[in-house]
């Protein structure tokens, strides 16, 4: 498909090419656990390039649902265009895919050690801070990225906009300290609708599908794009620790790519009026959302195309005044997660970034929203009754 074609046009065909010469119209499901083999020369051969990383040959055997799924590799390739990425690969969850990274980068290479920019995602700060997998964590601010590496570092991670507090980072910046070390970039709140990381150097782009990716908070999923060699290094991590994406939940997740663009857009446009309203209201210390206090970062309208549809704000009241909003609430759900159709509030410090240590944990005041497709008065009026 060609390359000319804007991101709108990618995001409703993209891994749907061959759809008119199969004779269908809507994404083939392939459930399949195992499949047939030509031969054992043939069943041998599939095997072999699969599990060490490899893409399945034109009539090729998948031999086994943990090697390869048609599905799953179809959703792969389109959010691979969308994120202007040869390859992607795709897992159970984003933290699985966070895992798969983690992974990748640094046994195989003898290389243990990683730098987080913080703040990062509570779940990801907590696996590097456990140590669970063998590394070792540097964490550091954005400037601190070259003074924190060392020569066994494999991987640098950083997450823009940053969770909870929506501060931009520049991936350019971070990949320039980074030399020749992969910089994997969080995409996740995002999207590849508002910034493509691979274009500003990084190597790696994660995205929790199970946020805007799905955007109906009914599917779980996580997905790299990157590079083939990279993602030849993924696959066979994906193989052997068997976090894999059902073809189900791959099914939902390309066909949820469709409305991407539409979905972000307007929701962004609804976070961008609470935002100004909330800004001017005088129970709201601090509200955070991109642009709103100006843009340190720069890039603003650069990287990262609009401010996206998240918005945290610390209370004046603190953490009583969070308890009291998310309990009156009507049109916002009181959850976690985000980037679904409906709108979500939830407290940082009390559960997305419960696991972060004590220094680096949000303020207990702060609350974060997922701006939904509701209407912005609706949701301003909802919040302004427990405000
Ligand atoms: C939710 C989330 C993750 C983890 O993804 P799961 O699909 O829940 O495993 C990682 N990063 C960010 C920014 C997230 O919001």
């Amino acid at each position: 498909m060609s390359d000319d074609y804007t991101l709108d046009t990618l995001a409703v065909h993209a891994g749907r090419e061959d759809l008119t010469a199969l004779g269908v119209h809507a994404l083939p499901i392939d459930l399949s656990t195992t499949n047939p083999m030509r031969s054992i020369e043939q069943g041998g051969d599939c095997y072999e390039l699969l599990a060490t990383g490899g893409v399945l040959p034109e009539g090729g055997t998948a031999v086994y649902a943990r090697l390869w799924n048609p599905t799953v590799a179809r959703f792969e390739s389109g959010l691979a265009r969308l994120e202007h990425a040869e390859a992607a690969v795709a897992f159970s969850s984003g933290m699985a895919a966070f895992t798969a990274a983690l992974l990748a980068f640094t046994a195989p290479t003898g290389k243990k050690h990683v730098v987080a920019v913080r703040p990062l995602y509570g779940g990801s700060d907590h696996l590097l801070a456990s140590a669970l997998l063998g590394t070792e964590v540097t964490y550091c601010g954005p400037d601190e990225v070259a003074a924190s590496l060392r020569a066994d570092t494999g991987l640098v991670v950083m997450e823009t906009p940053a969770n909870p507090t929506l501060e931009l980072v520049s991936i350019r910046q971070v990949a320039d300290q980074a030399g020749d070390v992969p910089v994997l970039v969080d995409n996740t709140f995002a999207t590849p609708v508002l910034q493509n990381p691979l274009d500003h150097g990084a190597a790696l782009s994660l995205h929790s599908a199970t946020k805007y990716l799905g955007g109906h908070g009914d599917v779980m999923g996580g997905v790299i794009a990157c590079s083939e060699e990279r993602a030849a290094q993924l696959r066979p991590i994906r193989a052997i620790t068997g976090a894999l994406l059902h073809p189900l939940a791959a099914y939902l997740l390309h066909r949820g790519l469709t409305t991407l663009p539409l979905r972000v857009r307007a929701q962004q446009e609804n976070a961008r009026r609470i935002a100004e309203w909330l800004d001017a209201h005088p129970a709201a210390a601090e509200v955070y959302y991109p642009g709103l206090l100006g843009d340190p970062s720069g890039v603003l309208g650069t990287q990262m195309a609009g401010p996206g549809a998240m918005v945290a704000a610390r209370l004046v009241g603190g953490y009583d005044a969070a308890e009291r909003l998310t309990s009156s609430v009507e049109l916002f759900t009181h959850a976690v997660s985000l980037g679904g159709v409906d709108s979500l509030i939830e407290n940082p410090a009390a559960l997305t970034h419960r696991p972060v240590a004590g220094d680096a944990k949000p303020d207990a005041g702060i609350v974060r929203m997922s701006i939904g497709l509701e209407s912005a008065e609706d949701l301003i009026a909802d919040l302004s009754r427990g405000l």
